[in-house]
């Protein structure tokens, strides 16, 4: 097989809020940007239903159709978007090397991606509880009743009881989605208190159909390849017991991983792998290379506050190439 070799000056991997963003405002700099798509193209917001507080959208808008708005006006202005699977990149000196794969599970490289700027908006994966039951079909019933996507599963459990575990705002969210598929929705938290915004929080106390065991662990998920999942092992912390509780369908909703295993060891990152960037920048350690949105942001997480580091990553990208580059000068404020 041939291999694809690709330059660039500006290359952004991944391609949600941040992403996206940094495209746009790369790619009206003039700069040709190439966006690699990662395993979800349009990152999380193509798996949420509706988002009410993306400024703009006085009624809300769904959000993958937010994600192809993001995608065309990128594509608007002369981005390239491919998709490959980065799993190699060598950083140790410019232009950056990024080794590509068809996919995951190819053996061979296909394309070999040179960037003289790289902007990393890989962010973030849904986490798992780490309990008997959970892991993916065979070995479990991930899949099979277990899921982390009520956007991509709700509807396989009409007029089925099912649990949400979680207490925050994605758990909300999950909650009040699955009732209207699910006969009941039953929240599963280990606290006493929701971390959720109040709003949602409110909501999902009032609604009829949902109800909330407190200070509850999800213990072990329990059914069988046929039947799907029958039950999960609950242990309450407040009283110490341990019972079944009868459910058909587990959605899991208790926070998000950054995806940057890829730079483990070659770029600066916290205990739980977000991307360290300096100061009121988007730059990462090494020189030339940019991180943005939920790669590196643990705190705020939304995709207005992704966006709008995807636009200060491409700002400080396209500074880097004035600077190195006699190629790139600085845009005028009235071209951003
Ligand atoms: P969060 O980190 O906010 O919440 C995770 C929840 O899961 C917490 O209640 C936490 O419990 C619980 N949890 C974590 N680990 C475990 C575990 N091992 N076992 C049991 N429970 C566990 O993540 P979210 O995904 O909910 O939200 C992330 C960000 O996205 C937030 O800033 C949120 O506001 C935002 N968001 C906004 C939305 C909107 O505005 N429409 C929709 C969805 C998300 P504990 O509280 O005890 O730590």
């Amino acid at each position: 097989m041939s291999i694809k070799e690709i330059s660039k000056k500006v290359v952004i991997l991944g391609s949600g809020p941040a992403g996206l963003t940094a495209a746009i405002y790369a790619s009206r700099a003039q700069l040709e940007p190439l966006v690699i798509d990662g395993p979800q193209p349009g990152g999380q917001l193509t798996i949420t239903t509706d988002v009410e507080n993306y400024p703009g959208f006085k009624d809300g808008i769904m959000g993958p159709v937010l994600m192809d708005e993001f995608r065309e006006q990128a594509l608007r202005f002369g981005t390239e978007i491919i998709n490959v699977w980065i799993d190699r990149v060598d950083l140790s000196q410019r232009p950056f090397t990024l080794y590509g794969k068809e996919s995951q599970d190819s053996e061979e490289v296909s394309t070999i991606i040179k960037a003289e700027t790289l902007i990393i908006s890989t962010g973030a994966s849904a986490k798992w509880l780490g309990v008997p039951g959970e892991e993916p079909v065979p070995e479990g019933l991930g899949g099979n009743g277990v899921s982390a996507c009520a956007t991509c599963d709700g509807f396989f459990f009409r007029e089925r009881p099912i649990v949400v575990v979680g207490g925050g705002d994605t758990a909300m969210e999950e909650a009040l989605f699955l009732t209207k598929f699910a006969s009941s929705v039953t929240v599963i938290h280990r606290r006493d208190d929701f971390r959720a915004s109040k709003i949602m929080a409110d909501r999902v106390k009032n609604h009829e159909k949902i109800k909330i065991l407190w200070n509850t662990e999800v213990k072990a998920i329990n059914g069988t390849k046929e039947s799907g999942v029958d039950s999960v092992t609950i242990y309450n912390s407040e009283t110490g017991k341990t019972s079944d509780f009868p459910t058909k369908g587990v959605f899991i909703a208790i926070g998000h991983k950054p995806n940057t295993d890829l730079f483990k060891g070659i770029l600066d990152m916290d205990d739980v792998g977000y991307l360290i960037t300096e100061g009121k920048t988007m730059k990462t350690n090494i020189e030339g290379v940019f991180a943005c949105g939920d790669a590196q942001d643990a705190y705020y997480r939304q995709a207005v506050t992704a966006a709008g580091t995807g636009c200060m990553a491409a700002i400080d990208a396209e500074r880097f190439l004035a600077e190195h580059s006699s190629e790139v000068e600085m845009s005028t404020a009235t071209r951003w």
